[in-house]
């Protein structure tokens, strides 16, 4: 298969330029395939990016809503004609089945819909002190350095520069380095519905271009999907120059199963998508539940069975329900996680159906597993594990589950699952996370909302419109 045009290469001031060396992206369900390659830049290269930024900050923060209205509607017909081709090519780097990369893409350019449509009204002052006439009105700030993980990495990705470009400001993108080639071919596409140095985009190791890019005095915000621990670093390395943060960082999503608990086949179901999607490398994927004893064995059944009907295999077969893990050392640290849980007595139910056995090894590919006979202390609860993996702790209260719900760093995401509402509204008063679901785990239908994870799970971000408000500074104009 020939590799995407933008292959290697990096965005900066309008041009695709190579750097001095590159590395593979490999085909996670095929790991000898190569996809493409990421190229390696070094600082002075991030700096050039900047630099175009820069230079472009100064015309586009200028032009008006209705401009940039427009520039994003080109930008969706323009995607719109290679959907077909992203959502494979997101396939071959990820790993996720097509049916998962086709809503990653569709989201994206509903994204950017959501720009070209409700950026001229957001743009306008808002009154908000009558009696004194006061407006609030909205400045873009300058160059936002946005950094993407690999899990999602084309709808992550879009869901930080597009509306940092709606707003008025210049972008560069940093991609992860296991998985940027959608990313990079969606630059590609995109860069001639912007004017030059709008789109900026860079690839290389993140402690080198992520680090040179948010320690630049000339950034003035930072958009960051990724792990806690490279969401303090940040913190400290842009610290000097105080920039704008918004931090969207790792999770240990609870679900918490009451004694009366429904469990038909659409919470199951429910339950199923919320663990397994992307394999469970989703970082607001269910990681642990607490059940009440007296529906353990219930619980532990279903799953079992609907983790069972999981056909494992490359994502580019229809047949496939989930694909593999998208990186070797992802791939090892879960099966690292499963293996000591084994070694300590815990019950690990492997499940699902291999879909080509004699291809298993050629990829990082892994069975779904249910974990029980554990506690709330072992490290397979404790710990973000990002894989298709379950642990089930029985509880005998309300307030131990709760407890243990918020025994974490972590506070993206939580779920209750009751047939009493108002038990579930009590429940969620007290679970410590951005938002708690009712009978059902994890995503919004609505691309407008959004909810910032709490404690080490986020920062900064804000939740009406995308966060559009997040990448503009609001003043007061008073007459
Ligand atoms: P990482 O934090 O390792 O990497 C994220 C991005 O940061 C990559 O582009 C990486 O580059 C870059 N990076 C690495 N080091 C630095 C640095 N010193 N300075 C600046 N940038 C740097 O996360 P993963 O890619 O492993 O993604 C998985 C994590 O992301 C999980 O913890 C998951 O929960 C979290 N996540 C959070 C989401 C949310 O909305 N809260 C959504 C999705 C994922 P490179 O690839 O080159 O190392």
């Amino acid at each position: 298969m020939t590799e995407p045009e933008s292959s290697g290469l990096i965005l900066v001031g309008g041009r695709w330029i190579a750097t001095a060396s590159t590395r593979k992206v490999v085909n996670p369900a095929r790991t000898a395939e190569q996809v493409g390659r990421v190229g390696q830049a070094d600082e002075n290269a991030t700096d050039d990016a900047v630099g175009a930024a820069s230079t472009a900050f100064e015309e586009w923060s200028r032009t008006s809503a209705q401009t940039r209205a427009a520039c994003f509607a080109d930008a969706v017909a323009r995607l719109r004609e290679h959907t077909d081709d992203l959502v494979r090519l997101l396939v071959r780097e990820n790993g996720k089945p097509l049916s998962e990369a086709a809503i990653d893409i569709a989201r994206s350019i509903e994204m950017m819909e959501i720009a070209a449509h409700d950026v001229p009204a957001w743009s306008k002052p808002e009154l908000i002190e009558p009696g004194q006439p006061v407006w609030i009105r909205r400045r873009p700030r300058g160059v936002t350095a946005v950094i993407s993980p690999w899990n999602s990495p084309v709808l992550l990705g879009f869901r930080r520069w597009v509306p940092a470009v709606a707003g008025g400001n210049t972008v560069v993108l940093k991609p992860a380095s296991y998985c940027p080639l959608t990313l990079m071919e969606c630059f590609r596409l995109l860069g001639p519905c912007f004017p030059v140095g709008v789109l900026n985009l860079v690839t290389g190791p993140g402690d080198i271009v992520g680090d040179r890019l948010v320690g630049d005095p000339r950034v003035s915000t930072i958009a960051f999907t990724g792990g806690t621990e490279t969401g303090r670093r940040i913190v400290q390395r842009s610290a000097s120059t105080l920039k704008k943060l918004s931090l969207e960082l790792g999770g240990n999503d609870p679900a918490v199963v009451l004694e009366d608990a429904v469990l038909d086949n659409t919470a199951i179901e429910r339950m199923t998508r919320a663990i397994l999607r992307a394999t469970g490398q989703v970082c607001v994927a269910v990681k642990r539940i607490y059940v009440h004893r007296s529906r353990h064995d219930e619980l532990t059944e279903k799953l079992t069975a609907a983790f069972n009907r999981t056909v494992i295999g490359d994502g580019l077969n229809d047949e496939t329900t989930m694909g593999p893990l998208n990186n070797r050392t992802q791939f090892d640290f879960v099966r690292g996680l499963l293996d000591h849980a084994d070694r300590s007595g815990l019950n690990v139910k492997v499940c699902g159906r291999k879909l080509n056995p004699d291809g298993w090894d050629d990829g990082y590919f892994m069975q779904p597993a249910v974990v029980t006979r554990g506690t709330h202390d072992d490290e397979l609860v404790g710990c973000e594990q990002f894989g298709p993996v379950i642990p089930i702790v029985p509880f005998e209260e309300d307030r131990q589950a709760v407890a243990w719900a918020n025994d974490t760093i972590y506070g993206l995401r939580a779920s209750v699952w009751t047939a009493d509402r108002a038990r579930a509204e009590r429940l969620a008063d007290r679970i410590h996370a951005g938002a708690v679901f009712h009978n059902n785990h994890g995503i919004f239908g609505d691309l407008h909302l959004e909810f910032p994870g709490v404690k080490q799970s986020g920062l900064g971000h804000e939740s009406r419109l995308m966060g559009f408000d997040f990448y503009v500074d609001s003043y007061g104009f008073a007459d």
